[in-house]
């Protein structure tokens, strides 16, 4: 099996766009649809041709070139079911435990809700990477707009469970504010700060913080990190179920 190609690329104000290539069958997808013109360029950079776009989330900003995409490319869509918003384009729907082959490699599907109830990460155990768009983020997690903090907090410890080698792409540039607001619920983490640090200078120079792997979303990020004794000490809450520490962090971020 040769190794599956990557490019990742900025998008929209904060969204990244990323092409995964199969260099043996020639299959290539692309991790949501945010916008058509960065896609475009994308693959006339790497030469490839899209074959698949792989929606993880019915929110405009990751289904906006869809059509688009489908027009020009035939590409076909696969992405969650979802009756309420329906993935525009969508010709495959799929959910928890769903197998299907991108080229020679097999993409499992691991159901993420929490941000949106259709939420869904795409595994690819062959090539030790996953992608989590808004569930998973660098030092973060999506924001709760249709699901519970619960369901989010139970989407999140599915991911962690992965092998600590996996890579993990996300859907934004969000992992500046990310680590600012991490060091405040977790200050005693050696690894955070020097994290942050290394973002900090990362972002100043314009470069991508991603992707990143969960052995390292593990060792920081602390919304993988409800079961710390020093967070929980931190927040006061050391009797509280790993749930209900979740809730607090994520409560507190979305008032930082
Ligand atoms: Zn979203
Ligand atoms: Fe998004």
């Amino acid at each position: 099996m040769a190794a599956l190609q990557i490019e990742q690329f900025s998008c929209r104000s904060d969204n990244y766009g990323v092409l995964i290539h199969d260099p043996e069958t020639g299959a290539t997808a692309s991790i949501d649809a945010p916008e058509e013109g960065p896609i475009l360029d994308a693959l006339k950079r790497t030469g490839w041709s899209l074959s698949h776009v792989l929606v993880t989330h019915h929110h405009f900003d990751h289904v906006e070139a869809n059509m688009a995409l489908k027009k020009a490319f035939g590409a076909t869509i696969i992405g969650p079911k979802n009756e309420k918003n329906e993935i525009p384009g969508i010709d495959q729907r799929v959910g928890e435990g769903d197998e299907f082959q991108f080229g020679s490699y097999t993409v499992k599907v691991i159901e993420t809700p929490g941000h949106t109830l259709d939420h869904i990460s795409y595994y690819l155990p062959q090539a030790m990477t996953a992608f989590t768009a808004d569930t998973l983020f660098a030092l973060g997690c999506g924001r709760v707009f249709e699901g519970t903090p619960v369901q989010m907090h139970q989407s999140l410890q599915k991911l962690s469970a992965l092998p600590e080698e996996t890579t993990i792409y996300c859907g934004h540039e969000y992992t500046k504010a990310n680590a600012d607001f991490a060091v405040t619920v977790d200050p005693e983490n050696r690894a955070l700060r020097e994290r942050s640090s290394h973002i900090h200078s990362l972002r100043a120079a314009g470069k991508p913080t991603l992707p990143t792997t969960i052995g390292i979303e593990k060792a920081t990020n602390p919304f993988l990190r409800a079961d710390d004794r020093k967070i929980r000490i931190h927040l006061g809450m050391e009797d509280a179920t790993d749930a209900e520490v979740f809730t607090e962090i994520r409560l507190r971020k979305d008032n930082f």
